[in-house]
């Protein structure tokens, strides 16, 4: 049992009471229509929840990595595209509390209480789970810098959506990964900078993903995050609270969709009995509960590491493979316990088994997760 401080439990239980009221009633629509949940986004930053990891000096609430976890989570139980569009901007935030200048936290951190989206753009056409790929390039011309390359799959980024970028580049193509790139902090009017095209997604609907074109874009030195050759260490220094909160958006989910079964299954008359008395089905949901719990303490075990300062790499890649490897089998048995109803768009079900899929994919695949945690475990740590 994992026991919260005041603060931690009032804000998970106003975000759980506000979800219910706010956020669940939309997630059927925005996944049906694809619309990106604006207004939404405007209650939760007027809740304090879009700034809820920047200190109040910066306009934000100051509220801790458990918080963050408890706020994406209750958010994902209603609705994982909704959550989506938390996580990437608290990441956002993040990078550039620990990252940038104090001139360019003055500016955009503000901005991101009040719910301007922030964009994390790292992956490129031929480098995905290998940042070592990157083609985009900065080229420094005077005070300035140009940049030439096309992001892909950017989260919080489409017609009307995105404030401002993180955008990762090569600065020196020969250093690559070893002191190579560089970290720019650019806003969305920024000559050269424009809208690809927007992904038809599987699920997460209400979530915009776009592509990022860089054309000849023209940016001050004034933008860099850190010091220039620092943008692989500034992309990474962002990853672990990144996949803690994937890991809290995929718990959030299971926790959702074992809601749904054991609902279904208690209501569910076969054979004169509703079908939970039969011990198959009780058997699914004694595991599904089982991984569940063990994926929200494994994430608020890596969210409590990465409070004290200490190393939690480990664990947060530990956090999310084990939390999005549940969320996917959980929905697959919650669907299951569904039966031919499962399949079909009449339950909330089907919408979760799609959004539950990517989870293992963005923010490093369930194998690179893997990757990670075996290193480390060889290394002895
Ligand atoms: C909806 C969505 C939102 C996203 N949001 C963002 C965002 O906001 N910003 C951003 O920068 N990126 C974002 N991404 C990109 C995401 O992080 C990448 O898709 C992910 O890292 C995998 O890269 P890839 O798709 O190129 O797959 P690849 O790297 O090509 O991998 C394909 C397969 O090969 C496996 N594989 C690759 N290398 C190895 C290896 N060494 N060992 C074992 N297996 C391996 C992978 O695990 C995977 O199964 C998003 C992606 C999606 C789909």
């Amino acid at each position: 049992m994992f026991s919260f401080t005041e603060e931690q439990s009032s804000i998970r239980d106003m975000i759980r009471a506000f979800a219910e009221k706010e956020i669940r009633p939309i997630a059927e629509e925005i996944d049906k229509t694809g619309r990106f949940p604006k207004e939404t986004i405007a209650q939760l930053a007027d809740m304090g929840v879009m700034g809820l990891n920047i200190p109040e000096e910066y306009g934000g609430a100051g509220m801790d990595e458990i918080c963050k976890v408890l706020a994406i989570s209750e958010v994902s139980r209603c609705c994982a595209s909704t959550a989506e569009i938390l996580a990437v901007h608290l990441l956002v935030n993040d990078i550039i509390l620990h990252q940038a200048s104090e001139e360019q936290k003055e500016y955009w951190l503000p901005r991101a209480c009040e719910g301007k989206l922030g964009a994390f753009c790292l992956t490129e056409p031929g480098a995905g789970s290998d940042a070592g790929g990157l083609r985009t390039k900065a080229v420094q011309d005077g005070d300035d810098y140009i940049l030439n390359g096309t992001k892909v799959f950017i989260s919080n980024f489409g017609k009307d959506e995105g404030d401002h970028f993180v955008i990762i580049a090569l600065t020196d193509p020969d250093k690559g990964t070893k002191g190579g790139m560089t970290a720019f902090l650019v806003g969305r009017d920024t000559p050269g900078l424009s809208l690809g095209k927007t992904e038809d997604k599987m699920g997460m609907r209400g979530a915009a993903v776009s592509e990022l074109i860089l054309e000849d874009c023209r940016v001050s030195k004034n933008t860099i995050m850190g010091k220039v050759g620092d943008g692989f260490k500034v992309a990474m220094s962002g990853l672990d609270g990144g996949r803690i909160g994937i890991a809290a958006q995929a718990f959030g989910l299971a926790q959702a969709a074992l809601e749904e079964a054991v609902k279904y299954s208690s209501e569910r008359i076969q054979f004169g009995k509703p079908i939970n008395t039969n011990q198959g089905l009780q058997w699914y949901l004694a595991d599904m509960v089982t991984r569940t719990e063990a994926a929200r303490l494994l994430t608020l075990e890596a969210a409590a590491l990465r409070m004290k300062g200490e190393p939690c790499s480990k664990n947060a890649s530990m956090a999310k493979y084990y939390s999005a490897e549940t969320a996917c089998y959980v929905c697959d048995l919650a669907l299951q316990i569904h039966g031919g109803y499962g399949y079909m768009k009449d339950y909330p079900i089907e919408r979760m088994y799609r959004d539950a899929r990517i989870m293992r994919i963005y923010e490093g695949t369930s194998e690179v997760q893997k990757i990670v945690i075996s290193r480390a475990v060889i290394k002895g740590k």
